[in-house]
C-alpha cells in the first residue's frame, strides 16, 4: 500500500489516521492519503506566516523558483499523469475528451506563464512633481481549496499566482484526489523555501478550519456553490480576501443556419469532455426548432462511438464519474428526466461494473423545468431543448442563478456575436466553447463565483494595492 504523506513546512509529515482513496474505474486502493490534525493545519498555517517574511521580499527569486517548479513538473509528467489518471479516473492521453497528460503539461504551462507576467508598479500622473506609484503587494497566507475535476490544473491556477505575488500557500486538495497533489507538495519543496508551499488533507473539517485561521488572509475556492457560500460567510467574519469559482449550467444557443455536420463535434466535446465534469462544460443545448432532429440525431451518434473504460486503457477516450455521490447524482438527474418524458437518444444507463462508469446520454424532447436543464449535472449526460426564437433562447440561457460561460453557434458570425452582450456569463464564445488561452481572465457572474482567475487579472486577486506618494521637498 502506497502511503501519502503531507508536506508542512518542507518536512514530509504522515498521520497514523488516514483514509483509502479509490480508482473509479475499478474500486481498487491507489494509495492512502493521511487526515490532518487540527494541529498540524495549525503548523502548516504559521510556518507559511513565517516563511511570507522572507518570500514575500525578492521578486526575481519568486520567478526563478516558478521556473523550476515548472522543470521539475515535466520531468516527473509521467509519473504524476499515471497517478492523476488513477485516483481521478481520466483517461492518461485521449486530447479531444481530456487527459492526464494534458493536465499536468497545463500545470507546468501555468508557472512559466506566471513566473513571466509583469507585476510592476503602475505610476499615476502628479503635477506636482510628485512620485504617486500603485503596488501591488502580497496578501500574506493564503489557504487554497480544490476540487476532484482538475486536481492538479486547478491547484496550478491557484498555487503559481500566489506565490508569484509573494503569498505563501497552505493547499487542500479534494478528499476524492488527494494524491498527485500530495505529491506535487513532495517535489515542490525541492525548489521552495520550508514553509512557502504546504499541502495538507483530510476531509470532514479541514476546509472549514482553514477559512477561520486568523492567520490565512487569502482564501481561493473551487467548488459547489452551496460550499462557496459557507466559504464567503467565513471569509466575511475577517474580511479575508476571496475568490470562489462555483461551477455553472453553461448554455449553448444553436441557431437556424448552422452546419450541424460541422459543429455537433465541438459541441459534444465540450460537454463531455473530462466525462462532463468540468464548470465551464456545455450543460444544456438550445436548438432552433428547424435543426432540433438534426442536432440531437448527430450527438447521440457521437455518444454512442465513444470509447469509454479505464483511464490506464489506451483505447479510452471517455473515463468514469470520478466519485459515488456524483455518479448517484448523474443517474438520478437522468432518471428524473426519464420519467419525466425525456426521448433518450442515447445512453441512459449506469454501465454495470465496479467502477462508476454511466453512458454518454443524449436527452431529447426535455425543456426548462426538468431538473437535468435546470441544475448542473456535472456528468456525461446532455439535455437538447428546442426554441423557436433568438430572444427566448436567450431568456431561457439567462434564466439560471449560474452564470459562469456560454456559446452561440451560427454560420454568420456576426449575427451569433450581436447576441454576446445579452447573455449573463462570465466567458461567451461564437462558434466555439471552452477555449481558455492563458492571458485570458476567467471570472463567473451571478452564482458563479467571485474575483477572477488567470490572465492578469487571477495575479491581481493575490494582491492588495499600496499606494505610495513621494514628495520630494
Ligand atoms: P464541494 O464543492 O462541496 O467542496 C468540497 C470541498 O470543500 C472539500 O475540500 C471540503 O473540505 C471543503 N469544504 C466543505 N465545507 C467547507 C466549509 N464550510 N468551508 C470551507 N471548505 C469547506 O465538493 P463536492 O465534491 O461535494 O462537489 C459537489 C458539487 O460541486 C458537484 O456536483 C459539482 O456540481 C460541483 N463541483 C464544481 C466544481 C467546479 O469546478 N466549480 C468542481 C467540483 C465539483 P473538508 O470536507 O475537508 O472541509
Amino acid at each position: 500500500m502506497n502511503q501519502f504523506s503531507m508536506t508542512i513546512n518542507g518536512s514530509r509529515v504522515s498521520t497514523s489516521s488516514g483514509y483509502d482513496v479509490l480508482n473509479p474505474s475499478t474500486g481498487e486502493v491507489v494509495g492512502r492519503a493521511p487526515l490532518c490534525s487540527p494541529q498540524q493545519l495549525g503548523a502548516a498555517v504559521e510556518a507559511a506566516d513565517r516563511a511570507y517574511r522572507t518570500w514575500r521580499g525578492d521578486e526575481s527569486v519568486r520567478r526563478e523558483t516558478l521556473r523550476a517548479i515548472a522543470g521539475i513538473i515535466r520531468e516527473h509528467a509521467a509519473e504524476l499523469a499515471s497517478l492523476l489518471s488513477l485516483e481521478q479516473g481520466k483517461p492518461v492521453t485521449s486530447f479531444e475528451l481530456g487527459d492526464a497528460t494534458t493536465e499536468i503539461e497545463i500545470c507546468a504551462m501555468y508557472f512559466d506563464y506566471y513566473a513571466d507576467l509583469d507585476l510592476s508598479p503602475e505610476i499615476v500622473p502628479s503635477d506636482d512633481g510628485s512620485r504617486i506609484a500603485i503596488h501591488r503587494r502580497p496578501l500574506g497566507v493564503a489557504a487554497l481549496i480544490t476540487p476532484w475535476n482538475f486536481p492538479a490544473y486547478l491547484s496550478s491556477w491557484k498555487v503559481a499566482p500566489a506565490l508569484l505575488a509573494g503569498n505563501t500557500v497552505v493547499l487542500k486538495p479534494s478528499e476524492f484526489t488527494p494524491l498527485t497533489v500530495l505529491r506535487m507538495g513532495q517535489l515542490f519543496s525541492q525548489a521552495l523555501p520550508p514553509g512557502v508551499f504546504n499541502v495538507v488533507a483530510g476531509d470532514g473539517s479541514l476546509g472549514q478550519l482553514m477559512t477561520t485561521h486568523p492567520l490565512v488572509r487569502k482564501i481561493s475556492f473551487t467548488g459547489s456553490t452551496v460550499t462557496g457560500k459557507k466559504v464567503a460567510a467565513a471569509a466575511a467574519q475577517d474580511l479575508k480576501r476571496v475568490t470562489l469559482e462555483l461551477g455553472g449550467n453553461d448554455p449553448a444557443i444553436v441557431l437556424d443556419d448552422v452546419d450541424v455536420d460541422q459543429i455537433a463535434p465541438q459541441i459534444f466535446n465540450a460537454s463531455f469532455g473530462n466525462a462532463g465534469q468540468v464548470c465551464t462544460n456545455i450543460k444544456r443545448v438550445y436548438v432552433h426548432r428547424s435543426k432540433y432532429d438534426e442536432v440531437v440525431e448527430a450527438l447521440a451518434e457521437l455518444a454512442k462511438s465513444v470509447r469509454v473504460g479505464d483511464g490506464h486503457d489506451p483505447r479510452t477516450q471517455l473515463g468514469p464519474i470520478n466519485n459515488r455521490p456524483q455518479f448517484e447524482r448523474v443517474r438520478d438527474l437522468v432518471n428524473d428526466a426519464k420519467s419525466s418524458g425525456a426521448r433518450v437518444a442515447a445512453g441512459g444507463s449506469a454501465i454495470e461494473g465496479a467502477g462508476f462508469f454511466f453512458q454518454p446520454t443524449i436527452l431529447a424532447n426535455v425543456s426548462d423545468g426538468t431538473r437535468i436543464v435546470d441544475e448542473e449535472q456535472f456528468g456525461p449526460a446532455l439535455p437538447i431543448v428546442s426554441f423557436d426564437t433568438e430572444e427566448e433562447a436567450v431568456a431561457r440561457a439567462n434564466n439560471s442563478h449560474y452564470g459562469l460561460t456560454a456559446s452561440v453557434w451560427s454560420s454568420d458570425s456576426t449575427r451569433a456575436a450581436s447576441l454576446l452582450p445579452q447573455l449573463e456569463s462570465g466567458t461567451v464564445w461564437t462558434n466555439a466553447h471552452n477555449r481558455f488561452p492563458l492571458d485570458q481572465p476567467f471570472a463567473g457572474q451571478k452564482w458563479s463565483g467571485i474575483g477572477a482567475e488567470n490572465g492578469r487579472d487571477g495575479l491581481l486577486g493575490y494582491t492588495q494595492i499600496q499606494v505610495t506618494h513621494e514628495v520630494h521637498g
